[in-house]
């Protein structure tokens, strides 16, 4: 830090020289120095040197007021629906027949299944999570497209989660002046009372977070029996903690510092958002110069102007992030549209138009205040291009869907050995065939390789049809491998590498499922 006063002396020309090489201040002492007198100089007479700043500010408690109006009726309506699905999902039962899980949806780990209502996916069908994955970041890149921060506002689950610890907060130690009034006070029955009975609630709310999260991993009615009778598995326990935790630590106490320092979102979002896009802003042209009711009637009579906005900063007491939108794009706005809320109030109270705080793009914040025309464009290459990346994705996925197979051939060939040469001159390749079968019966196939004439096809563990190919049986909803050898007595060209099809044929005749390999000769 800078002393608080600094003496310069005309004629030290050593030392003022290496005072001008070490202190990064020393532009200001060289002015002094060149004016051949003995200055004194204040340190607020300095720029701030950035390296001084703290890397760290310190958190300000947030006591956010309450709000009505349409975007918190909206939050609102999002909240229920949201919190409905996430705690209640797991009791929708589904039928799917008999030896399947009637849970809609459901991972069920020990069988390695994915079940959403009438979709189930298998392990090797996981590329349906690639999909998934793809379909949400683009709509996750559309709707900021479109409007902004509408995930983070509305739909994420931080922004779900806290607005709901607010308002239990609100609840219990009151609206915003009289929860600040009373963290003020002296700790007393009163205010320990409503603290112990806050906490409890929020602990309360994050356990039957995690405890709703384990249930889509088991029967959610057997497994809230076994957790109420302490017979649920250890790891069911674990999880319930932990969620527990985490919900509590990041909804009660970190809230707005998840979005402003730990989210990648906002970071990623500010670089991908155009000046097309719906964001909530103040509208400057509109609201400056600020002035109280009484300021503005004393500019109105000296005959100058004042804005709209009457700064009573009832939008930043509503903000659950604490930003003021007045001064512009900020990192921590997570969009929530509560602002515009607050000041449409304000605004039918003192007489004036609303949305003073509104959705607005760039453009026609910088139309507004040339005095041009606004517009509004949703349809444009970047939205085209994200819809379009939703359909095909959608549409692959909906297709693959709709046309696969209830059962799955696949063949590994042994590595080492390629091939093996009997006494008698033949050769024989080995391979380990998997066979998938989806229904929810017991299904019987006949194992068939074609491509190389004569040779003879053997299996270990199975049965023999009628014209002696192996017939493979595999129970419902269940793989099994076998291994599977191809012997030939043909005289092969050397290095021969020749293709061949298998093929699995159900009991009525029909091809179940086929895979291609080779065989290998010497
Ligand atoms: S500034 Fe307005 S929109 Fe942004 S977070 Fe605060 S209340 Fe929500
Ligand atoms: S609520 Fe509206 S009028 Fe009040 S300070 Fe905010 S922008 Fe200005």
């Amino acid at each position: 830090m800078c002393p608080s006063g600094l003496s310069v002396s005309a004629g030290v020309g050593p030392t003022a020289a290496v005072m001008r090489a070490a202190h990064p201040l020393s532009d200001l002492a060289a002015a002094a120095t060149d004016a051949a007198t003995t200055t004194t100089i204040a340190e607020s007479d300095f720029p701030s040197d950035p390296d001084d700043e703290p890397l760290y500010a310190a958190r300000k408690k947030i006591y956010p007021q309450r709000v009505s109006g349409t975007f918190r009726r909206l939050k609102w309506a999002l909240l229920v629906i949201t919190l409905g699905i996430y705690y209640f999902l797991p009791f929708v039962r589904w039928d799917r027949g008999p030896n399947a899980p009637n849970q809609a949806v459901l991972i069920d780990f020990p069988a390695r299944r994915f079940y959403f209502f009438f979709i189930e996916i298998w392990p090797q069908e996981v590329y349906y999570l690639t999909g998934l994955l793809i379909i949400a970041a683009m709509a996750l890149f559309l709707m900021n497209a479109v409007a902004g921060r509408l995930w983070c506002g509305y739909l994420c689950p931080q922004t779900v989660w806290t607005d709901l610890f607010i308002t239990v907060e609100r609840w219990i130690e009151g609206d915003r002046r009289e929860h600040l009034l009373r963290d003020q006070q002296p700790w007393g029955l009163d205010r320990a009372t409503r603290a112990a009975a806050k906490h409890f609630c929020w602990l309360m709310i994050a356990w039957w977070t995690g405890g709703a999260w384990v249930l889509y991993f088991g029967d959610a009615p057997t497994l809230v029996r076994e957790l109420a009778t302490l017979t649920a598995p250890p790891v069911a326990y674990g999880f319930i903690g932990l969620l527990t935790f985490t919900t509590y630590a990041l909804a009660g106490w970190m809230r707005e510092q998840v979005c402003v320092y730990m989210c990648p979102w906002p970071r990623i979002q500010a670089a991908l958002t155009d000046e097309y896009a719906l964001n909530v802003c103040y509208r400057h042209d509109r609201g400056e110069p600020r002035a109280s009711l009484k300021k503005a009637a004393a500019l109105h009579e000296h005959g100058q102007a004042a804005g709209d906005c009457i700064d009573c900063r009832q939008c930043v007491y509503v903000c659950p992030t604490g930003v003021d939108i007045r001064n512009g794009p900020n990192l921590g706005c997570i969009q929530c549209g509560l602002c515009i809320d607050a000041c449409d109030a304000v605004m039918a109270k003192v007489g004036r138009a609303p949305r003073l705080i509104a959705y607005d793009t760039d453009l026609n914040i910088r139309a507004r205040q040339h005095g041009g025309q606004t517009s509004y464009q949703f349809v444009r290459m970047r939205t085209l291009l994200y819809a379009a990346i939703i359909a095909v994705v959608g549409g692959v996925m909906a297709y693959a869907l709709a046309t696969r197979h209830a059962q799955a051939l696949t063949i590994i060939h042994d590595r080492n050995p390629l091939f093996v040469r009997l006494s008698d001159g033949a050769i024989r390749n080995g391979y380990a065939v998997h066979i998938a079968n989806k229904n929810r019966e017991t299904q019987s196939f006949v194992l068939k390789v074609t491509g190389l004439a004569g040779a003879d096809v053997e299996t270990f563990g199975s049965d023999k049809s009628a014209e002696g190919q192996p017939v493979i049986t595999v129970g419902p909803d269940q793989t099994r491998q076998v291994r599977v050898i191809v012997t030939t007595r043909q005289l092969l060209e050397p290095n021969a590498s020749i293709p061949l099809t298998f093929s699995i044929v159900t009991a009525n005749g029909q091809v179940g499922a086929t895979a291609g390999d080779r065989f290998v000769g010497p």
